[in-house]
């Protein structure tokens, strides 16, 4: 693959990173580990009734499915820009074929080509 695909593809990751820690940054915390993060409950606040409660639950839910989406997306982008510097970037993990160049531009961090996907 050539030099200058790469340092493309490099610099699309490091913004689609920039972009997901900024996403996890407004819900959840980053842990002492890296790239482990954990959504925060939303607060309660002492009289809240019993119907804001459920609402606060359900919102928890689902910020702790989206930091699980985007802590993936995170971990997998780190796993591709590692790739780059140990030349096996671009390959599929379950074929072993090249991916196509038109599918990891639209997705820099994809793992598989889109047969095994
Ligand atoms: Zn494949």
């Amino acid at each position: 693959m050539d030099k200058k695909f790469l340092s493309k593809q490099k610099e699309k990751m490091f913004l689609n990173k920039e972009g997901l820690e900024k996403k996890l940054a407004s819900f959840a915390k980053e842990t002492d580990q890296k790239n482990n993060w954990t959504a925060e409950m939303p607060s309660f606040d002492p009289g809240t009734s019993l119907e804001e409660e459920v609402d606060e639950v359900e919102e928890f839910g689902m910020r702790l499915a989206l930091e699980q989406t985007l802590e993936n997306e995170l971990k997998k982008v780190d796993i591709a820009i590692e790739k780059i510097k140990k030349g096996k970037y671009g390959i599929c993990e379950k074929c072993g074929k090249p991916i196509p160049k038109g599918r990891l531009e639209a997705y820099p961090q994809a793992e598989t080509c889109a047969k095994c996907q």
